[in-house]
């Protein structure tokens, strides 16, 4: 029996409309196993860690055994790819249920890599140790970091082989969510011009994430509105931690305002904002400075799928939205502001704070200067590193002092908040890709867990963590890929 797993599932996702899921079951793998487990995680969900992190966890988190209140689907949904639409649902995905934790907070639990479902097309419906094992990193580091972000539970092996450019080893991540109610779930309502089941999820979707809006007078616009400025505020916390996602499809956007999908995904070494990892983005279109405007982009698409609930007239509605979506440019630059001014340790706000935060930054691309060592570099009164000599930097220096001495906050008050929000750890690619390779090769699971430990604490300087600063010597020429 699993009842005393803490499991309390709440399935309201498969009771919306037929159009949005399929029943389907996990499909068992031959010989399970648990790579990764989060007590943590599970603990903060109210989960008995102790008795899922064995042989009963492998069993669950491989898809096996269904968990007591399962009840297994498939989304559909659909998504622009790279700027092309196409219709799609999660084709090695299964969405177990909405785990309800004892704080009353609900959850998707689904399993990444569980087999094909109808929405698999040519796939094979799984996933491979390496890209599992990365997710399970990258997303809890984003969480240490204070990102918003869907959160890895477990990675369980299968036993079978997955054959990718290489025979690798299977695995299936599990992935907790405050949804994955995507952009794309309602373009896919919307490209089959299912307007009564698109107001249905709008209003699921209110009902979850923005319960709020529920009274206003007209809610699907406010929650375009709510939902613009959750998706500002997450592209701002990437910006200003280096990261990039790699693959902001619409189908990788999600309602809830967290970070999903981590393919692609890594942090940049040194300051360029034209900077692209993923080996499929030729274009760059997903470059780590075009990060905001793809955000717009993306809304733009959900604000179409909204129109018929906007207002009965077209034009009346095409009107709302865009003057609704005019606004995103301005409310990313507030939020930016907001968040440099953290890392440069201003309390107070003058206009020509954007100016000396985009000079730093700009020296920083000039120099080719590691971003999170720089910033960090700032937080100690005389950093090491050859960029904290070049003249440009010195000059810089005097104008942020000057700023500095027109607050009345101390320089340790100072200190302490850009403490809080330049990380002196994060998931640099060379560190990633040495624990994954110990992982996937040799079977050694210690350096992904040491890994894991230093990126659990990313604002503090422990000196056990010390080899996690160094910065990164592979970013030329880096590439990630999908999994
Ligand atoms: P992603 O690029 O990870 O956002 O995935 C895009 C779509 O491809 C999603 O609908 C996935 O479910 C699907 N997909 C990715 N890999 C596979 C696979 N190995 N088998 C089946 N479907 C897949
Ligand atoms: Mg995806
Ligand atoms: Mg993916």
């Amino acid at each position: 029996s699993f009842t005393g797993q803490g499991w309390n599932f709440d399935n309201t996702y498969a009771l919306l409309p037929e159009s949005l899921f399929v029943r389907q079951r996990p499909t068992p793998v031959k010989k399970p196993g648990l790579a990764l487990f989060n007590p943590e995680l599970a603990a903060s969900l109210g989960l008995d860690a102790a008795s899922l992190d064995g042989p009963d966890g492998a069993a669950i988190f491989t898809g096996n055994r269904l968990p007591t209140g399962a009840d297994p689907i498939a989304q559909a949904y659909a998504g622009h790819q790279f700027g092309h639409f196409t219709m799609l649902g999660d084709g090695r995905a299964i969405l177990l249920g909405e785990h309800i934790t004892p704080g009353g907070e609900r959850f998707d639990i689904q399993l990444k890599g569980s087999g094909q479902t109808p929405f698999s097309r040519r796939g094979d419906g799984r996933a491979a140790l390496g890209p599992m094992l990365r997710e399970y990193i990258i997303s809890e580091a984003m969480h240490a970091l204070g990102i918003p972000t869907t959160r890895s539970l477990a990675v369980a092996t299968t036993g079978e082989p997955v054959y990718r450019e290489t025979t690798q080893t299977g695995a299936v991540l599990t992935r907790v969510a405050s949804s994955h109610i995507r952009v794309g779930t309602f373009e896919y309502l919307a490209a089959r011009s299912k307007t009564d089941d698109l107001r249905i999820l709008a209003e699921y979707t209110i009902r979850r994430h923005y319960p709020e809006l529920a009274e206003a007078e007209n809610p699907f616009l406010e929650l375009l509105r709510a939902v613009m400025e959750r998706q500002a505020a997450l592209v701002t916390s990437w910006l200003h931690v280096g990261f990039i996602h790699g693959v902001m499809n619409t189908d990788n956007m999600a309602l809830c305002g967290e970070s999903i999908d981590y393919g692609p995904c890594a942090f940049m070494d040194a300051y360029d904002p034209a900077t692209v990892f993923s080996s499929i983005d030729r274009d760059g279109r997903y470059a780590y400075g075009n990060q905001p405007s793809i955000t717009q982009w993306n809304l733009t698409r959900l604000a179409e799928t909204l129109l018929p609930l906007l207002h009965e007239k077209e034009e009346e509605a095409t009107q709302m939205a865009q003057e609704a979506l005019e606004e995103f440019p301005a409310l990313f630059r507030r939020h930016w502001i907001r968040g440099m001014r953290d890392k440069l340790g201003l309390f107070t706000a003058e206009d020509e704070d954007a100016a000396l935060a985009q000079n730093l930054l700009k020296l920083m691309q000039d120099n080719g200067a590691d971003y999170t060592l720089t910033l960090r570099g700032l937080t100690v009164e005389t950093p090491e590193g050859a960029f904290f000599r070049d003249p440009g930097f010195l000059r810089w220096q005097e104008q942020w002092k000057a700023r500095l001495a027109r607050q009345h906050e101390t320089p340790e008050q100072s200190r302490s908040l850009m403490r809080a929000h330049n990380p002196a750890v994060i998931p640099r690619n060379r560190h990633v890709e040495e624990a994954l390779e110990a992982a996937t090769l040799k079977n050694d699971f210690e350096p992904v867990k040491r890994l894991l430990d230093a990126l659990s604490s990313p604002y503090e300087d422990r000196p056990e963590h010390a080899s996690y600063r160094a910065p990164g010597l592979l970013d030329a020429g880096y590439r990630t890929f999908c999994g």
